[in-house]
């Protein structure tokens, strides 16, 4: 089957109280892993990729390794533009074959995220093409957007509100205390926060920074109306770290797909196990 956008899939995950882990990967073999892993779970899939990767492989090479991946299983799945700061990278995207975009404007006021916002609706919509949008600022760092701590802030419940009116976005990724990278201690999830306002706004929520977030505390978000979880940093961990390891035990190794296939291997297993966290095994005939 082909690419799809999000939008539906998210929608039933939010009905249904589950979500769909949505994957950062870096190179073919990080997306065949991801995919292997969903298939043999039966779960709907978002690959995504950074605006870093975009322009390290090329957003052509990229959507076309998805689509075949795509036409190759019959698991619904979407391939998304994760943290998109630039309005013409999102236009190159959707050109390539992206179904779904992440348009941040965090950074900038209220009134300019809601515009900016606006306009990236207009075109995706025209498209089909999914819209997720950031209120508040999620911490960390991911790719070339740094927000140190004291930076950081949390969405506002009747700005979501106010956000989702005006927007008319199909997904939001409100902050509500995790952060981008691996945690240095416990994550602070305001769970209250995240109750107010999936009370409030009907479209499906994002938790941003689901690496190393403790098992329960993934269940409690997406039980209060989390739909998506982004797993970027402990994926890039799992791959790189097997490839050292093949290096510590064969530093004279030079054949790629030695190296390659325990790190595959890596990302698999730890796809799997999100994916199972998430609540989305089985479910990929629901969406189809
Ligand atoms: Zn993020």
């Amino acid at each position: 089957m082909p690419l799809i956008s999000s939008t539906e899939m998210l929608q039933t995950a939010r009905r249904d109280q589950y979500a769909i882990a949505a994957f950062n990967v870096h190179t073919l073999e990080m997306l065949q892993a991801v995919v292997e892993a969903a298939v043999e779970t039966e779960s709907p899939l978002i690959i995504q990729t950074t605006v870093g990767t975009v322009n390290h492989l090329g957003p052509d090479y990229i959507a076309h390794a998805a689509k075949t991946a795509a036409d190759l299983t019959d698991i619904p799945i979407v391939l998304h533009l994760d943290h998109c700061t630039d309005f013409s990278t999102i236009i190159r995207c959707i050109r390539a074959g992206y179904t779904s975009v992440m348009i941040d404007a965090s950074m900038y006021p209220f009134e300019e995220n809601v515009n900016l916002t606006r306009k990236v609706m207009e075109v995706a919509q025209a498209s089909g093409v999914n819209v997720e949008a950031e209120l508040g600022k999620v911490g960390g760092v991911e790719d070339d957007i740094v927000v140190e701590e004291q930076h950081a802030s949390l969405a506002d419940p009747e700005d979501c509100v106010q956000f989702v009116e005006r927007t008319g976005v199909t997904t939001l990724a409100p902050a509500i205390g995790t952060a981008h990278g691996i945690y240095k201690g416990q994550p602070n999830i305001d769970f209250e926060r995240i109750e107010t306002i999936a009370d409030r706004v009907s479209v499906p929520l994002v938790l941003h920074g689901g690496s190393g977030i403790p098992a329960e505390q993934i269940h409690r978000a997406v039980a209060l109306g989390m739909s998506k979880v982004n797993i970027a940093t402990e994926l890039r961990i799992a791959f790189s770290e097997a490839i050292k390891d093949v290096f510590v035990i064969h530093p004279e190794e030079n054949d790629p797909r030695k190296y390659m296939a325990p790190a595959k291997e890596a990302v698999k297993r730890l796809a799997m196990e999100k994916i199972r966290l998430c609540g989305s095994t089985g479910k990929a005939g629901v969406v189809r």
